[in-house]
C-alpha cells in the first residue's frame, strides 16, 4: 500500500476528473467548475471518452492519457463503468480514489463494492467513497466536489457519514460563523474509513480539531484505537441512537448500527467528545477548535446581568462543572470595579453598570489570575452599552493578559448589534455564542476533554492467570457433546479460572451425595438444578435456597427433580448443585455481548426490578482498565445505593471494579468462543467484604 496514498486523496497535487461533463448540471461538470472556482492550484485533468474541452480544461480520452502524473481521481461514472475506471487509473500510477459514484452497497451490491476495493488495493491505491459528495480543503483550495464552494475558513475538520449534510454544513459555516479546513464525505467507507482519516488528520497542521457526524462504524476497534492515539479533540454526533433512529441510519448506509449504550462506552473509551445534535456540533467545534482545554476545575463567569448569570449557573451544574465561590483576595480585586451592589462572589456581577473599562479590567484581571482555570464572559445588551465597544474591551484585555494556555469563552444576549459583535469576537479567536448556557456548555467540552484524556490511556487489566487453558478444556467439552452454552457447574468454573470470586459450587448425582457436599460446605446450602436446557433455573422451579439441614437437602432434591421434569420432561439432567450460601448482599448484575461493531463487550447494573424494568445498565468494550471500571460503577443511575444510601454502609466497590476489570479480561480473551455471558446476580457486600458470583452462565459462539 502506498504510505502516501491517504494523502494523495485529501491534498492531492493532480486530479483527474472520471465521468467530466460539459453539460452544466451535471455531477462532472460541477466538480471540474468546483476545483476551477475554488481555485486549485495544482492540475485538474476532465475524463471522459468524447470531449476535447471542458470548461477550457483539455479533456483526455483515459486517465493513461494524462501526459503528467496524476495523484487521485474523482469517479463520477455509473457504478458499473467504475471497475474499468480503477484498472485505467491503476495502470496511471494514480494514489488515491474519490469515489462519488452511487449504487454499491448502499443499495445492496456489497460483491460490487467488495470488488472495487480488491482491484484499488491490488494497485496499492485507497478509496474515499463510494457514494460520497466528495471532499473539500481550504488551505489548498481544493474543492473535489458537488458542493458548491469552500466552507468558512478555519482550523477544524469534519468528516460526515451524510452526503446531504456536508453540503447544509458547507452553507451553515458562514451563517454560523464556523470556520473549517476540510470537509471530507466519507459515504460507504468500503475501504478509507474513519479510523485512517482521524489518523491523518492528527498530523494535519491546518486541523487543531476533528468533527465526526456518525451514523455506524463497520470496525468500532479501529475507531477507539485511531481516537486514543490522536492528540486533538475529536468531537462525534452520533445518529441513531433512538431504536427507530438506528433502523434508518442502518438502512441508510449499509453499516451496522449497535446499540446506542455500547456507542456512549466506545466514545467514552476513545476520549471522544459528544455532540447531542447538530448545533450542539457547531458550538462545540467553535470551542475546541479555537480555544486550550481547562486544565482545572475552576470556572470564574463574569456578567453585567443577574439573569444570564443564574442561566450560568444552572448550565455549569447541568454540564458538570459547576461554579465555586473564588477566593477572598479574587474579591476584593473584582470589588473594584463594581458598584455596592454587585457581587464578586462567582457568578461575578457587575451590574447593568457595566461599561467598556469595566469589563475590560475585570476580564484582564480575572483572566491572568492563578486560581481562574477557565473564564466564561456574558454581556447582556444594554441601552447605555455598546456591544462592539464591550467586545473589545473584552478581546483587548485577553489579548494584552499574555495568558496562552487558558480557556474562555463569551456569551452576548441581545440584537443585531450584538450578532455583530460575536461574529467579530469569533473572527478574532474567542468563541462567543448567543445565550449564557451555550457559553457553558462550549467551557464544559474544554474541561470534558481535558479529564476524558486523563484516563484515556491508562492500561487495560490484563488477566495474568493460565485460565484460558482452563477454561477452553471445559468448552470443548461441552461442545462435544453438541451444546451452545454451559451449565452453571462449568460456567463458574471458567469464572474461578479467571480469578472471580463464585460462590463455591459441587454437582451431586444423588440424595445420598448431596447431603454429604452439603455437610462439607456447610447448612445453610442452595441447590439447583444442572441440565444444560435448563437455563432459567428458577422459572422451572429448579433452586432452593437457604436449606438448613439433612432433611431439607433431601426434601428439595426430589422437589428440584419433580419440578424440573413436569417443566420440562426431555430435559436431560446433569444432576443438582450443592452450593455455599452467600449470605446477602446488594444485588449486581455483570454481563457480556459480542457486539457486532465493538466485539466483547461488559456491561453491569444494579440486579434484580432494577435490571429488567429500568434497564439501568453500563458498557464497556473489553478489557477495562481500574479507571474505567470505577466509572462503570458511579455512571449507573443507581450508583448512590452502592454509596449507601439511606444509611446503609457503603458497598466494596474496590473489590466490585476489580472483578469487572477480570471479568472483562476473560470475556476478551475467550471472544472466539463465547457469544453472551451473566453473572447474575453478583451479591456486593459493604466495604471491605467484598463481592460474590452466585450465578453463571456462558453462552458459546455457534461454530
Ligand atoms: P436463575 O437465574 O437461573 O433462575 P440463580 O442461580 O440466579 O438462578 O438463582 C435464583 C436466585 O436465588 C438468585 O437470584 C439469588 O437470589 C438466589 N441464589 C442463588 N444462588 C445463591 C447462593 N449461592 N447464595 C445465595 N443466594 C442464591
Ligand atoms: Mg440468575
Amino acid at each position: 500500500m502506498k504510505e502516501d496514498s491517504i494523502n494523495a486523496l485529501l491534498n492531492p497535487k493532480s486530479i483527474a476528473i472520471v465521468g467530466a461533463s460539459a453539460t452544466p448540471g451535471k455531477i462532472g461538470y460541477s466538480v471540474i467548475k468546483n476545483l476551477l472556482e475554488s481555485k486549485f492550484s495544482g492540475s485538474i485533468y476532465p475524463v471522459n471518452p468524447k470531449d476535447d474541452v471542458i470548461l477550457g480544461l483539455q479533456n483526455f480520452k483515459s486517465v493513461s492519457e494524462i501526459p503528467g502524473p496524476v495523484e487521485a481521481a474523482v469517479i463520477v461514472v455509473p457504478a458499473k463503468y467504475v471497475p474499468g475506471v480503477i484498472d485505467d487509473c491503476g495502470k496511471k500510477g494514480v494514489k488515491g480514489l474519490i469515489i462519488i459514484t452511487s449504487g454499491f452497497s448502499e443499495v445492496g451490491d456489497i460483491a460490487l463494492e467488495d470488488q472495487i476495493v480488491k482491484q484499488a488495493r491490488s494497485y496499492g491505491m485507497r478509496i474515499l467513497g463510494p457514494n460520497i459528495v466528495g471532499t473539500l480543503t481550504n488551505s489548498t483550495k481544493l474543492n473535489a466536489s458537488f458542493a458548491p464552494y469552500l466552507p468558512l475558513p478555519g482550523k477544524a475538520s469534519l468528516i460526515t457519514q451524510s452526503g446531504a449534510l456536508l453540503i447544509a454544513i458547507d452553507a451553515i459555516s458562514y451563517t454560523r460563523g464556523v470556520g473549517f479546513e476540510k470537509l471530507i464525505s466519507i459515504g460507504n467507507m468500503s475501504d478509507v474509513d474513519f479510523a485512517d482519516l482521524i489518523t491523518w488528520l492528527d498530523g494535519d497542521p491546518f486541523t487543531s480539531c476533528i468533527s465526526l457526524y456518525i451514523e455506524g462504524f463497520k470496525d468500532g476497534r479501529r475507531f477507539i484505537e485511531a481516537c486514543k492515539k490522536t492528540n486533538k479533540p475529536v468531537i462525534a454526533l452520533k445518529a441513531g441512537v433512538s431504536t427507530h433512529g438506528a433502523a434508518a441510519a442502518a438502512s441508510h448506509t449499509g453499516s451496522l448500527a449497535g446499540s446506542s449504550k455500547v456507542y456512549d462506552a466506545a466514545f467514552q473509551q476513545a476520549g471522544t467528545l459528544r455532540a447531542t445534535d447538530l448545533n450542539n456540533l457547531f458550538d462545540r467545534t467553535l470551542a475546541l477548535s479555537l480555544q486550550p482545554t481547562m486544565k482545572g476545575e475552576n470556572m470564574l463567569v463574569l456578567t453585567n446581568g443577574g439573569g444570564v448569570g443564574v442561566l450560568a449557573t444552572d448550565a455549569a451544574e447541568k454540564y458538570g462543572v459547576p461554579l465555586k465561590f473564588a477566593p477572598e483576595d479574587v474579591q476584593a480585586e473584582l470589588k473594584k470595579h463594581m458598584p455596592d451592589y454587585g457581587s464578586a462572589k462567582n457568578p461575578v456581577d457587575m451590574t447593568g453598570m457595566a461599561g467598556n473599562d469595566w469589563y475590560y479590567k475585570t476580564v484582564k484581571f480575572s483572566y491572568a489570575h492563578s486560581w481562574v482555570d477557565g473564564l466564561v464572559v456574558l454581556y447582556c445588551e444594554t441601552a447605555q452599552t455598546n456591544p462592539e465597544e464591550i467586545a473589545k474591551s473584552i478581546h483587548k484585555a485577553i489579548s494584552e493578559s499574555g495568558v496562552k494556555e487558558k480557556p474562555v469563552t463569551i456569551s452576548f444576549v441581545g440584537g443585531e448589534r450584538s450578532d455583530k459583535a460575536m461574529r467579530w469576537l469569533v473572527e478574532n479567536g474567542i468563541p462567543t455564542y448567543n445565550a449564557p448556557d451555550l457559553a457553558v456548555n462550549a467551557m464544559a467540552a474544554l474541561r470534558e476533554f481535558h479529564n476524558l484524556r486523563e484516563i484515556v490511556n491508562h492500561k487495560a487489566y490484563k488477566s495474568s492467570s493460565n485460565g484460558g487453558v482452563v477454561a477452553r478444556k471445559i468448552i470443548a467439552k461441552a461442545r462435544k457433546d453438541g451444546r451452545g452454552a454451559l451449565t452453571e457447574i462449568e460456567s463458574k468454573q471458567v469464572f474461578a479460572a479467571y480469578d472471580l470470586p463464585i460462590a463455591a459450587t459441587q454437582l451431586s448425582t444423588s440424595e445420598d451425595e448431596a447431603v454429604a457436599l452439603a455437610k462439607k460446605v456447610n447448612f445453610p446450602v442452595v441447590m439447583k438444578i444442572v441440565s444444560p436446557q435448563i437455563l432459567h433455573k428458577s422459572d422451572a422451579g429448579g433452586v432452593k435456597v437457604n436449606i438448613k439441614d439433612e432433611a431439607g437437602v433431601r426434601d428439595a432434591f426430589k422437589t428440584i427433580m419433580v419440578n424440573t421434569k413436569n417443566y420440562k420432561a426431555e430435559a436431560e439432567i446433569h444432576g443438582i448443585a450443592v452450593q455455599e450460601m452467600a449470605p446477602w448482599g446488594t444485588e449486581t448484575i455483570i454481563g457480556s455481548v459480542n457486539d457486532a461493531t465493538f466485539g466483547p463487550t461488559v456491561m453491569f447494573g444494579l440486579g434484580g426490578i432494577f435490571v429488567e424494568v429500568l434497564k439501568d445498565v453500563t458498557f464497556r468494550v473489553a478489557p477495562i482498565s481500574e479507571s474505567q471500571a470505577a466509572q462503570m460503577l458511579d455512571e449507573i443511575r443507581g450508583a448512590p445505593i452502592l454509596n449507601g444510601a439511606r444509611g446503609e454502609a457503603p458497598r466494596d466497590k474496590k473489590a466490585l471494579a476489580d472483578v469487572l476489570c477480570k471479568y472483562a479480561a476473560m470475556i476478551y480473551e475467550l471472544q472466539d468462543e463465547i457469544a453472551e455471558t451473566d453473572a447474575n446476580p453478583v451479591l456486593v457486600y459493604e466495604d471491605g467484604k467484598g463481592v460474590k458470583v452466585v450465578d453463571a452462565r456462558i453462552i458459546l459462539k455457534s461454530k
